[in-house]
């Protein structure tokens, strides 16, 4: 379970600076609707199969992560290239790394 709740961790860490590196690139809003849904809320508008992820992931690890909690954390992540995300299991903030 902790070594499953680490990859979870990671895996969020992760999508949090690919996310923010994608919507910085193309000059999108994550907190508008439609930019970034999971699979489960894109299976809810049917647009995607039918996948309960990553939400059921992060509800039975215990995790606390939600996807509207995602998007604010790639929000926050944004405009901050001297900037990177650190997580722990309540939830993530932006790390502000010194210049050199
Ligand atoms: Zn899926």
């Amino acid at each position: 379970m902790a070594a499953a709740k680490e990859v979870a961790k990671r895996t969020y860490e992760t999508a949090v600076e690919l996310f923010t590196m994608l919507c910085e690139k193309y000059s999108l809003d994550p907190l508008a609707d439609g930019v970034i849904i999971s699979h489960k809320e894109g299976c809810a508008r049917g647009i995607a199969s039918n996948h309960g992820d990553p939400e059921h992931l992060w509800t039975q690890l215990g995790m606390g992560y939600t996807m509207d909690g995602f998007r604010k954390t790639v929000k926050a992540a944004m405009g901050g290239a001297s900037s990177k995300i650190g997580c722990d299991n309540v939830g993530c903030k932006k790390i502000t790394i010194a210049p050199i």
